[in-house]
């Protein structure tokens, strides 16, 4: 090797893979640790599905996660991460909203108090009762909840009517909260589709979503959390190439996809998993739509423009190389770096 390929810069663009947008070639100040250090300054990273009743709630700190939205918690578990503020910053739906007997009531891992069932409601037209569905999601907001989780898992259990999970999509949206749904089973993408369900907890693994509507979710600009590892936990699988199939022709149509482990189910690496980034690159997303995909801020509108990402040294060459070169990413206060 000549002794100028040693020194290439990160930037050289012969060398490393298309970053995109997001990316930049930046230098650690004198000031912080590391002082002079080249790399590349990217915004922070997002998991948008862990279970911190699971995982516990410091479980991420000291990871290059800087954001993560609780997709499934008991109510006492917002109460005790409001007095905390270090990172990762969190994000909760609160409860999974249930039909009654509906998923995941009964689970092994479901802590007491994480579901809710939410019974139909009574629809005399006299209206002296409060909706059930309403006060539902009344209580997750006042909880600090900014997401509304529903389960339509038709393989596990009874699901909401239509009416009923119609009244939780509206009640949400007038409180300005997006709604995202465990769809499992048959017919349950559709059903949430056609409810304007806003983003799906997990690629659909257990039914093929047709052409016609993935093009509905699109138009729709729903968001759909990639969660492929988990599917079969690294081995080949049916539910694997369902939701890789599925996700790469969400994507191929123009789909949003938000970079999500469901960290809590099953075994898996704490901060970034390479298996799910190596997977979302198989479902056909280069290296710049895997970066938009894990620093999408949803369900905020804004980036915490705090904190950055740093990964120090040359950047990835080749679309394999990314998922280990994202997992050394480090967190540091972005007044500590300086854009080249
Ligand atoms: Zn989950």
């Amino acid at each position: 090797m000549s002794h100028a390929a040693d020194h290439r810069p990160v930037s050289e663009p012969a060398e490393g893979i298309e970053l995109g947008p997001l990316a930049e070639l930046a230098r650690r100040s004198l000031n912080g640790d590391h002082p002079g250090e080249i790399g590349t300054m990217l915004p922070p990273l997002i998991d948008h599905h862990v279970h911190l009743m699971i995982v516990g709630v410091h479980a991420l700190a000291d990871t290059a996660i800087a954001g993560v939205v609780d997709l499934g918690a008991p109510l006492e578990l917002l109460t005790e991460q409001r007095s905390h503020d270090g990172l990762p910053h969190v994000e909760f739906a609160g409860t999974f909203l249930t039909a009654p007997g509906g998923y995941p009531v009964g689970r092994p891992w479901a802590a007491p108090g994480c579901a809710r069932e939410i019974p139909v409601a009574p629809r005399d037209g006299r209206g002296s009762l409060p909706d059930p569905a309403e006060t539902a999601v009344s209580e997750q907001q006042a909880f600090g909840a900014s997401v509304v989780k529903v389960a339509l898992n038709a393989a596990a259990g009874p699901v909401f009517d239509r009416a009923t999970l119609d009244a939780v999509v509206a009640a949400a949206h007038e409180r300005g909260m997006p709604v995202v749904a465990h769809v499992e089973g048959e017919g349950m993408t559709r059903l949430a589709i056609e409810a304007g369900v806003d983003a799906l907890a997990h690629t659909p693994f257990t039914e093929r979503v047709d052409d016609d509507l993935v093009a509905r979710a699109v138009a729709a600009e729903q968001r759909w959390i990639s969660t492929l590892f988990v599917t079969s936990y690294g081995e080949p699988a049916p539910e694997r190439e369902m939701a890789l199939d599925n996700l790469r022709r969400f994507h191929g149509a123009g789909g949003r996809v938000l970079y999500g482990t469901d960290l809590g189910n099953g075994d898996q690496p704490l901060g970034v998993n390479p298996a799910e980034l190596a997977l979302l690159a198989e479902a056909g997303l280069g290296a710049s739509d895997v970066l938009a995909a894990i620093c999408d801020p949803w369900p905020l509108v804004e980036r915490d423009d705090a904190v950055a990402t740093f990964v120090t040294g040359p950047s990835p060459t080749t679309i394999d190389g990314l998922a280990d070169w994202l997992a050394s990413a480090c967190i540091v206060p972005a007044e500590d770096l300086e854009a080249l």
